[in-house]
């Protein structure tokens, strides 16, 4: 399996435990604050981002989708808005942001169409050939292993099934450049602090944004895990992009 850059970086380097049980820990410690330091540091931005990623799959009407690395759920609720599928199941690592999402999905009254379970995106509990999408937003960038993360979601995928992946990424313009830099190393590190608590983890994301295979590298990797008619498109200058593949 080949490693990439930014498989390795952790949110604690002093930590014996490895990335995936870091990232788990991690993610459970902040749940809490999740949603809400999604919108205040992204001043609402990554509501459209996501509504963009999820027009991707406009085109093949999906029944079933999986969403990936699923966190409190936004995607899934906000697919099931869009696109009316039949089914949505969400995975991820972290049982404290499954439980948050849980808690939203009940009080739309949406169980019985989307399902959250504890699952590993690189060893996913499902049959081959089973969903007509797949969802990961800002998973990716998280996961220890990424060529084993997007082998399985092709696995899984059906033939003439979807994958959309919406990432961070860094912007090219030079001066937007000192700007974004200044963000992502000092105020949402500073603000990410004060209200989750935790102080790895919104300095994690700055140094798994830097260090992450992105643009056409990403599709490149894509390709090697087995998708077609890959494509991308960057938002909002560059500071995320969404990235689609087909079985
Ligand atoms: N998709 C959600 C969203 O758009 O808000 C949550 C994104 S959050 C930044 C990243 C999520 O990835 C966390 O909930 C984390 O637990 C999950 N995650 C990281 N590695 C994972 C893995 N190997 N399998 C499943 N989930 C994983």
């Amino acid at each position: 399996m080949t490693k990439f850059a930014h498989d390795t970086v952790v949110p604690d380097k002093e930590s014996n435990l490895n990335k995936k049980q870091q990232v788990a820990e991690m993610f459970d410690s902040i749940a809490f604050r999740y949603d809400f330091l999604n919108r205040f540091l992204s001043v609402g931005i990554d509501v459209g981002w996501r509504k963009k990623a999820i027009s991707q799959l406009k085109n093949i009407q999906p029944k079933k989708i999986l969403d990936v690395a699923t966190g409190t759920a936004d995607v899934a609720l906000m697919t099931y808005k869009m696109l009316h599928p039949e089914k949505i199941i969400g995975i991820d690592i972290s049982e404290g942001m499954l439980e948050l999402g849980r808690q939203k999905i009940e009080r739309l009254n949406l169980s019985n169409n989307i399902e959250l379970v504890k699952g590993d995106s690189e060893n996913i509990n499902f049959e081959d050939n089973n969903f007509d999408a797949i969802t990961v937003a800002f998973g990716v960038r998280n996961f220890e292993n990424l060529e084993k993360g997007l082998k399985e979601m092709f696995r899984v995928l059906r033939p003439g099934g979807k994958l959309v992946v919406l990432e961070f990424s860094k912007p090219k313009q030079t001066a937007f450049k000192i700007f974004y830099n200044l963000y992502m190393n000092q105020i949402a590190p500073a603000f990410g602090k004060l209200f989750s608590k935790n102080k790895n983890a919104y300095q994690y994301l700055n140094d798994s944004v830097q260090a992450f295979a992105e643009g056409e590298t990403f599709l490149t990797i894509m390709n090697e895990a087995g998708f077609t008619q890959t494509y991308l498109k960057t938002l909002s200058l560059g500071i995320c992009t969404i990235y689609c593949g087909s079985k």
